[in-house]
């Protein structure tokens, strides 16, 4: 990890090389390319932050835009999940939203001129035949037998593609490059296909659609763009990317290539995210355990947080796997500074403050964050009858336990030390069910006059005030760092983890009785909180774990193990 004034990455290095040199007259111009097929991920995040945050940093403008040419798998619902997120993360494309099929005339027109320039075909090969005439690694392929067609027929035959005359799939049309090419992305590559479908915006005006590579560069030049950010796989697409381009001798955008992001414990290809949505393994594309967006949203995640992790990760070629603790820990460094502090006990034990009156209550005061002076304080109530976390009790405490045990003293958490005097247990199972203690009535705040001390701190909530409520603790969906790697006949839905979501009833200070949907909390000593954005009502608030502490008990324990 890095400071906040991290060096130039090589994106960065080529575009005040080309101000320098005037290449695209000082201009930056970047877009954000989604195929409008699922919601988007955290890979996503890495590259609108880097598209958004490369416009903003050079002044420049980022597009928007919907990459729509394949019209089986788009929905009205993504592209507008797809604003919401890119929107949420901080960023605004200005008017610069479009639709790549907003120009499927200006395409059309394009391929007719290829077509006459004696640069494109029409090929009858069935997609099989054009597989076994492709060649392989070693051996160039075979030229079409359609391939010197003339160029009035093929005008001729692309017109009655397009008008419909032909069913699905019977011809392509292909530009005639070079079928002995190294490069196989040069070995005559389709450009269109002929297929009957819906379109979410065209509707049914076109039964050809381009293919990805047609329209991806030439939507960029459309929209004048400087620099074409996209991820490593394209590489060997560049060449046929500045093919189209200079034959078409249109306005010439550069294609840069970095390394997309990979993370642990979870996967990232949309396909098998909408596996995990529609098999229902998850409860939808806004789960808290997805690695969508919306997932992390819903989780808690700020877009600051996010925005931090895609700066320290940094941009470059290499492609590696980059560990989902630096996630969790850009959230909690940034929660640490903004959210408020909460008392709850999620696995209570009821404590007796044996020399508390009965029926007697008081406030105690709290700091809301001791990161933030500007946050202040709030009340507490504190009567004779507590819970604990089960946790912060043992009967028999191993070596640098300091939580409470019998005989033991502790300080409750704003409130006074209380010490252990006895152990209530369920006569069948021997299991605790009740400590009683005694207060020191001097120590209230949590200090004693006598300066004597106490080695732990614990929290608690007063058993009449507290507010019951659901609280949802995830972990990782999967329990495999690289879930994708599996043998054969093994799916990655075999490591999924099984207790990626345990929902427990919480007992929770009663100031959160009106926490607002979204907002965020630190649960004191267990972690990140957050309202959720869907079920929580006021009055009634539903928490889900952002992410936990940096648990030192935990650490200690496996230390001692070894
Ligand atoms: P699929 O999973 O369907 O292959 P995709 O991840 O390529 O889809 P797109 O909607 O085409 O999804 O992606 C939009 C943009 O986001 C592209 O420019 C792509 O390079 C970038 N992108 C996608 N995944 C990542 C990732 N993991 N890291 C960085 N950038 C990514
Ligand atoms: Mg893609």
């Amino acid at each position: 990890m890095t400071n906040d004034t991290p060096s130039l990455h090589f994106i960065h290095q080529i575009i005040e090389d080309d101000n320098r040199s005037g290449k695209h007259g000082g201009r930056v111009s970047t877009r954000f390319p989604p195929e409008p097929n699922g919601y988007l991920h955290i890979g996503h995040a890495k590259s609108i932050c880097l598209n958004f945050g490369t416009a903003l940093k050079y002044a420049g403008q980022c597009n928007l835009r919907f990459d729509d040419t394949n019209p089986c798998k788009e929905e009205q619902e993504y592209v507008d999940s797809i604003q919401e997120d890119v929107r949420w993360l901080g960023f605004d494309w200005g008017e610069g939203l479009y639709f790549a099929s907003d120009y499927f005339d200006q395409l059309y027109e394009w391929a007719v001129q290829l077509i006459k320039k004696g640069k494109a075909y029409v090929c009858d090969l069935t997609a099989d035949e054009m597989r076994d005439t492709r060649g392989t690694l070693t051996k160039p392929g075979k030229n079409s037998p359609y391939r010197d067609r003339s160029v009035e027929e093929n005008l001729d035959l692309f017109e009655r593609m397009k008008a419909g005359e032909f069913p699905d799939g019977a011809r392509t049309l292909r530009a005639k490059i070079d079928m002995a090419s190294p490069n196989f992305n040069l070995r005559d590559p389709v450009m269109y296909r002929i297929l009957r479908a819906h379109h979410h915006r065209t509707g049914d005006k076109w039964c050809i659609y381009a293919t990805y590579d047609w329209a991806h560069g030439q939507s960029d030049s459309i929209e004048r763009i400087t620099h074409s950010i996209c991820t490593l796989e394209f590489e060997n697409h560049r060449p046929l990317y500045d093919w189209y381009i200079q034959e078409l001798g249109i306005y010439a955008p550069q294609q840069i290539e970095f390394a997309r992001l990979n993370l642990t414990y979870t996967v990232m290809s949309k396909r098998k995210l909408l596996e995990l949505v529609r098999d229902k393994h998850v409860a939808g594309w806004d789960d808290p355990r997805m690695p969508t967006i919306s997932g992390f949203r819903r989780r808690g995640y700020t877009p600051e947080a996010i925005r931090a992790f895609c700066e320290r990760v940094g941009v470059s070629k290499y492609s590696g796997v980059i560990d989902m603790a630096w996630l969790e820990d850009a959230l909690r460094e940034e929660l640490n500074k903004r959210a408020p502090r909460a008392l709850a006990v999620l696995r209570p034990l009821k404590v007796v403050i044996e020399n508390y009156p009965e029926g007697k209550s008081e406030e105690l005061d709290a700091v809301n964050n001791p990161e933030d002076p500007g946050a202040g304080t709030r009340k507490l109530p504190f009567s004779r009858e507590l819970y604990i976390e089960r946790d912060d009790f043992r009967e028999d405490p191993p070596k640098q336990f300091f939580r409470l045990a019998p005989g033991r003293e502790v300080r409750l958490r704003w409130a006074y030390f209380i010490k252990c005097t006895s152990v209530v247990k369920d006569s069948k199972t021997g299991e605790v069910t009740e400590l009683r203690c005694t207060y020191d009535p001097a120590t209230k705040g949590g200090n004693a006059p006598d300066g004597r001390k106490v080695k732990g701190t614990i929290h608690w909530v007063s058993i009449p005030h507290a507010l019951e409520a659901e609280v949802r603790l995830y972990d990782h969906l999967f329990n495999q760092p690289y879930p994708e790697d599996v043998p054969e006949g093994k799916s990655f839905l075999d490591n999924l983890n099984p207790k990626s979501l345990e929902v427990v009833r919480g007992f929770l200070e009663p100031n959160l009785k009106n926490a607002a949907p979204g907002s965020r909390y630190q649960f004191e000593r267990l972690g990140y909180f957050c309202a959720d954005s869907k079920d929580s009502q006021t009055g009634k608030p539903v928490f889900n774990r952002s992410v936990t502490l940096a648990d030192t008990w935990a650490k200690i324990e496996k230390k001692e193990k070894k």
